[in-house]
């Protein structure tokens, strides 16, 4: 007998003391690691990674713990199930989200973030998680975060690393560039400030040669489809075709005025020039409705072949959507633009058609310009209403011909809708004429079928402070110069003034005796990059570490890694569908193409889980209605707080947290603790308890995998009432397996009760009840049926079945029915032993 038991036997009471068992055992996994992870020699490999937190100052949420638990649950039924589970916790502890609350409450983020850690990992213990503490991680770790450097060296040598200046959303109030996801409705996600835009050097990484394969992929990967859909309308890949329209009258345009391009170049060679402006279109069947070119106001050739005329108009324009942010841009209502001046020719009609430049077309979309036909999309037909631009209808459905009046544009053009006003194209229906237009464009003006993307290129630059530095530096003789591996990490100084300003440049850029360095290839007077890397770059590749954690000399292990990955189970939120799932993929594949890694899809099974409200209402901490998990812990216990989360509704859907509710939760788990100390010893169990045990048995065995967890703890909820129905006292042998169902939920109660019934060793180790169908088989009696009062043969029917279900039964017998000629006059049934019809 341990100490805590002698305890518990002197006390004389032996009632439900959670506190007393969640200590125990939690020592206990401590002392014995029943918890560790034989990452070497384990059998069967189970991987099972929860999303790392990022270690928030207000210390774990309740959302946290309900992700986890669940992550748990599904971990400890594999363990259950002869696995080797590995279970690892790091942190996420870069990025401006602590970096600003340091800037709020005052406190250098070097000296939070350990702070924060240490309670999470206090949290986490408490809440019973079968986590391997050996491996934990954190981003903000140099032994760690000199392998994010060296993953971005990897890309950079691979050409997937460049730079350029990319207009970016700019946050005025966080003094940092946001991702246009970050921009909710023109503001900042974060404070709320209206969001700008700028123009800075950044390091971008080339996601968009991942594009096709991280959208094929997805076919086969088994993922949340609600995860699949988000990242697929991510990528957002649509086939067009992209066509050239010749810029008119260069000649005329160079005559009368001073252009953008070089004014001192004689005309002849001014004609020599051809100006093309390049459009992708999914409508190529429309081009004979193109009756304008919009060009984005960023758009190089702007400059170019605006007119004298235009010029003020166009640069005042220029300048306004300057300031405005990106996501604005594509969202705004209001349609505006000016006109360049020019003119371009329709390759198809030949004719010339003006250009405009206006806000709603994006430089990072496609080529940066579009063919505008107003007849047949909605903003062009806007825009030209607005402007008094040419209307023309080149698409007629059923009733309609080339001369029905457009009042509206016509937008729902699928077959058997038809060409009209297209020239040879006449009568083609919209399929036909894409491609018969397309190869007719680029026999005779150039023109091609492509693919387009809508995901762009992962902007990495951060120029903030809290932050692994971009490993990159900067020689007047070498140019750019790659950190040498064996110079890693590049550590982030302690620099005690880390506030952003409005210079846009990183804090680390006035840390002059960190970023004057010797170039690495010359010797010479050199500079390093003064911008830190994404946080979302430090997440992209986490799960390959914890299970190398031990090897210092190396990102990941080799063996290490071909034992335990691609993870086997990834549960998570749905918020990273489309930045981390899609970022850490992109980074697996390319370590993979550079061979450090034998596959290259990172995560073989995602599921993301659902979100929990408060009694019907959002948790926020504005309304003060978020869950503590500690004063839940405190008062009910892990295991019932572990188990009421779990129960709370579908685990893929969420479930709204009432605090009356978990007191049933707590009912049930003293339940099984009563039945279990006082289960008897002598005698024989109940058949008919043990049918209910092997039917609840099945259906747990079912619902863990399938992440139905309430619906498992509704029927071992259900199976104790059976077990004490009218009061009765339970058989060891009826609770027995119950505590090995209950223990993913509820480990601690789980074990001590595991133990006190003889077991050896942790539950954990126990194994996993066997279901037997013959045992769940519902009983069945034998009844004698009757035609008109004389015995006809016999039906197995189950003991309650009702005088309708016996008489179906019955007919489906041949050699009971063939007496049954015509509707039954009158039925007798005596439940459970006669059945009389009579005709
Ligand atoms: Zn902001
Ligand atoms: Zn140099």
């Amino acid at each position: 007998m341990t100490e805590l038991n002698h305890q518990i036997a002197a006390e004389g009471s032996d009632a439900y003391d959670p506190a007393v068992v969640e200590r125990k055992w939690q020592t206990r996994w401590d002392e014995r690691g029943t918890n560790h992870t034989d990452l070497k020699d384990g059998v069967r490999p189970f991987y099972a990674l929860m999303m790392f937190p990022y270690p928030s100052a207000e210390g774990l949420h309740v959302g946290n713990l309900f992700a986890f638990t669940g992550n748990d649950i599904y971990g400890r039924f594999q363990r259950l199930q002869g696995h080797t589970v590995f279970e690892p916790m790091g942190f996420d502890a870069f990025g401006i989200h602590s970096e600003n609350f340091a800037l709020k409450v005052g406190t250098h983020p070097a000296v939070l973030i350990p702070r924060n850690i240490e309670n999470f990992r206090r949290q986490l213990k408490r809440a019973g998680l079968m986590i391997d503490w050996r491996h934990e991680l954190s981003t903000t770790d140099p032994a760690y975060y000199k392998w994010t450097q060296w993953v971005f060296l990897e890309l950079f040598k691979r050409g997937l690393a460049y730079k350029k200046p990319g207009a970016v959303n700019w946050c005025p109030v966080d003094k940092t560039v946001l991702a246009n996801e970050q921009v909710i409705s023109g503001h900042c996600e974060r404070c709320g400030a209206l969001v700008e835009q700028r123009f800075l050097e950044q390091w971008f990484f080339r996601i968009t040669d991942y594009a096709g394969r991280l959208l094929e992929h997805l076919d086969w990967l088994d993922w949340s489809e609600s995860t699949k859909t988000a990242q697929r309308n991510w990528l957002g890949r649509s086939e067009g075709a992209e066509l050239v329209f010749r810029v008119q009258d260069l000649l005329e345009i160079a005559g009368a005025a001073t252009v953008g391009f070089n004014a001192m170049r004689t005309t002849a060679e001014m004609s020599a020039q051809t100006l093309e402006i390049k459009v992708f279109t999914t409508r190529a069947d429309t081009v004979f409705g193109a009756t304008y070119l919009v060009l984005a106001p960023e758009h190089p050739l702007v400059d170019a072949i605006t007119t004298d005329d235009q010029r003020t108009e166009v640069e005042a324009y220029r300048d306004r959507a300057a300031r405005q942010d990106i996501v604005t841009r594509k969202v705004n209502k209001e349609k505006t633009g000016v006109f360049t001046g020019s003119y371009a020719i329709n390759p198809a009609t030949g004719q010339p058609i003006p250009i405009w430049i206006a806000d709603y077309v994006l430089m990072e979309y496609g080529t940066g310009a579009i063919m505008a036909v107003p007849g047949h999309d909605d903003r062009d037909f806007e825009f030209a209403t607005t402007y008094g631009l040419p209307i023309v209808r080149v698409v007629a459905n059923e009733g309609e011909n080339a001369h029905t009046p457009l009042r509206e544009p016509l937008l729902d053009t699928e077959d058997p809708a038809r060409l009209v006003n297209s020239g040879r194209f006449d009568g083609l229906t919209v399929s036909e004429a894409k491609h018969a237009i397309v190869s007719w464009l680029s026999d005779h003006h150039g023109g091609k079928t492509v693919i387009n993307y809508r995901l762009h290129d992962w902007c990495i630059s951060r120029q903030r402070y809290w932050g692994p530095p971009i490993p990159i530096i900067y020689c007047e003789k070498c140019g750019t110069v790659p950190v040498p591996e064996n110079q890693l990490p590049v550590e982030l100084p302690y620099v005690e003034d880390f506030k952003p300003d409005d210079t846009g440049v990183s804090p680390l850029a006035r840390v002059e005796s960190w970023y004057k360095v010797k170039c690495p290839k010359c010797g010479g007077e050199a500079r390093r990059e003064t911008d830190v890397s994404d946080t979302f770059l430090d997440s992209a590749w986490y799960f390959l570490r914890y299970p190398s954690t031990d090897f210092p000399q190396v990102p990941f292990d080799k063996a290490r890694t071909e034992k335990w990955l691609p993870v086997n189970s990834y549960i998570g939120g749905n918020e990273h569908a489309v930045l981390h799932l899609l970022y850490a993929r992109f980074v697996t594949m390319v370590l993979h193409e550079a061979g450090h890694l034998d596959f290259e899809e990172p995560f073989t099974k995602f599921r993301a889980h659902g979100h929990i409200i408060r009694e019907g209402a959002k948790m926020s901490k504005t309304k003060g209605n978020v869950v503590i998990p500690d004063t839940y812990i405190e008062r009910w216990g892990a295991d019932t707080f572990r188990t009421y989360l779990m129960f709370l509704g579908p685990y893929e859907e969420g479930g709204d947290f009432r605090d009356q509710s978990i007191a049933g939760v707590r009912r049930f788990l003293d339940r099984l603790w009563s039945s279990t100390v006082e289960a008897r010893r002598d005698g024989a169990p109940d058949p008919q308890v043990l049918r209910k045990l092997h039917q609840t048995i099945e259906k747990v065995t079912e619902d863990i995998p399938r992440l139905s967890y309430n619906t498992a703890v509704a029927a071992m909820m259900e199976y104790i009432n059976a077990l004490r129905q009218g009061e009765r006292e339970g058989h060891v042998e009826e609770v027995r397996a119950l505590v090995q169902l209950v223990s993913p939920f509820a480990p601690h109660i789980a074990e001590e009760l595991w133990e006190r019934l003889g077991g050896a060793g942790s539950v954990f180790d126990a194994g996993w009840p066997t279901f037997d169908p013959a045992l769940a088989a519902e009983e069945l009696v034998t009844l004698a049926v009757q035609v008109n009062g004389k015995t006809r043969g016999t039906i197995q029917v189950a003991p309650e079945i009702d005088q309708d279900g016996a008489l179906s039964a019955a007919m489906a017998e041949p050699v009971i029915a063939k007496f049954v000629t015509t509707t039954p006059k009158r039925v007798i049934f005596v439940k459970g032993r006669l059945l009389n019809i009579v005709v």
